[in-house]
């Protein structure tokens, strides 16, 4: 959080401290003690701002181009941080002083790679409640940018109050999916027109990082987000599903890629999850034309494909050489939508408000 030009006035608080003196020698002790608690309190006071800056540097960090949902979102929980430190209430009076649309970042030059994260989503009964708990498990990962984008042709208000209220530095963004997909019986296309538009707003701002494709229903725990960031072009690592397969993963044999387990092989060259994979940014931007196909169940193959030249010795494998499963493929049931409020009998309740929070399809 910048506070640039904050300063304490120590000095003041010693002239309250003079009275009660007898003779000389009890001014000198008296001298000494005052200067004894006066490097104290100037050594507790380092402390604590060494302390608060380390805090803030856990906080998430906000890109530049979302600065202002960070500001608008958090501001509240940024006001409750400044609670504990009296330091930071200097800071925080030095900054609503200037402007109030001053965008806030740590003070801490962080040296970890960014992450962003490809979330596509769409209506549905279920569709609040998926980002919520996906919104709050980001919120734990530092230096991150989630890109929620729907297969819609406008943004829903709902889910833009949800992303500002969960407080993690977001950008909010539509890319529906072709008529044609969405027409057809047999099996769509998922989630690709979406993860292609971030692909494409990663490749007009960011330079550096990581990016991995997080879809709305899956489970993911946090720490696979820190050995994500380090990737050189490509990482992998297994996937927990609820299928009688139960995990789809790289194989390694003498600490060798040698191919993958999974369900069904469908004759892909990667036949790995969603979940299992991610790109470093410089890597990705090297390969211009690397995007996700509309193709159901080839969707990761293609888009790994699109990436080549990849050799099987580039791939980083994670979470402890894929011994461990630390994303899950899980799936929501899907619901039919909540029947309509009755108005006459409800009128001029809570449930009139609760009633404008609920996705209908
Ligand atoms: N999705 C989408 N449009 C759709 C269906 C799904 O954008 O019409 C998104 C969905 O929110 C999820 C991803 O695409 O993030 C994958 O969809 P889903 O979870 O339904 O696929 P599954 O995991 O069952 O293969
Ligand atoms: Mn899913």
């Amino acid at each position: 959080m910048k506070g640039g030009g904050a300063y304490i006035n120590i000095g003041s608080s010693s002239s309250s401290i003079n009275s009660s003196g007898s003779g000389s020698g009890s001014k000198m002790t008296l001298g000494k003690s005052v200067k004894m608690y006066l490097t104290i309190f100037i050594a507790t006071t380092c402390i604590y701002m060494v302390l608060y800056q380390y805090h803030m540097s856990r906080e998430p960090f906000s890109p530049s181009e979302v600065g202002k949902h960070q500001e608008k979102s958090s501001s509240s929980s940024y006001i409750a941080s400044y609670l504990w430190s009296p330091i930071s209430l200097l800071m925080a009076n030095n900054l609503t002083s200037n402007n109030a649309t001053t965008t806030t970042t740590t003070t801490v030059a962080t040296t970890t790679p960014p992450l962003y994260i490809i979330t596509p989503t769409y209506r549905r009964p279920e569709q609040l409640a998926e980002l919520t708990r996906l919104g709050y498990t980001l919120k734990h990962v530092a230096n991150l940018l989630w890109l929620v984008i729907e297969d819609a042709n406008k943004t829903n208000p709902l889910v833009a109050h949800t992303l500002d209220r969960i407080g993690v530095p977001y950008e909010y963004m539509v890319a529906p999916m072709p008529e044609k997909y969405k027409q057809t019986k047999k099996a769509k296309p998922r989630g690709v027109s979406n993860r292609n538009r971030g692909l494409e707003y990663l490749r007009q701002h960011a330079t550096e990082g990581v990016l991995y494709f997080a879809d709305d229903d899956n489970t993911y725990d946090i720490s696979i987000f820190e050995q994500m960031r380090y990737i050189s072009k490509v990482g992998m690592w297994p996937v927990g599903l609820v299928t009688k397969t139960g995990v789809s993963s790289p194989i390694i044999r003498n600490g060798k890629l040698d191919g993958y387990y999974d369900g069904w092989i469908g004759g892909r060259k990667y036949p790995v999850d969603m979940a299992g994979f991610a790109v470093n940014i410089k890597f990705l931007r090297q390969r211009p034309h690397a995007q996700m196909p509309f193709k159901p169940g080839y969707e990761e193959d293609g888009f790994l494909r699109s990436l080549a030249p990849l050799d099987n010795n580039e791939i980083d494998l994670l979470a402890d050489e894929c011994r461990d499963i630390l994303t899950w493929h899980t799936q929501t049931k899907k619901n039919p939508p909540a029947q309509a409020l009755n108005k006459t009998r409800y009128s001029n309740t809570n449930l009139v408000h609760i009633d404008k929070l609920l996705v209908r399809p």
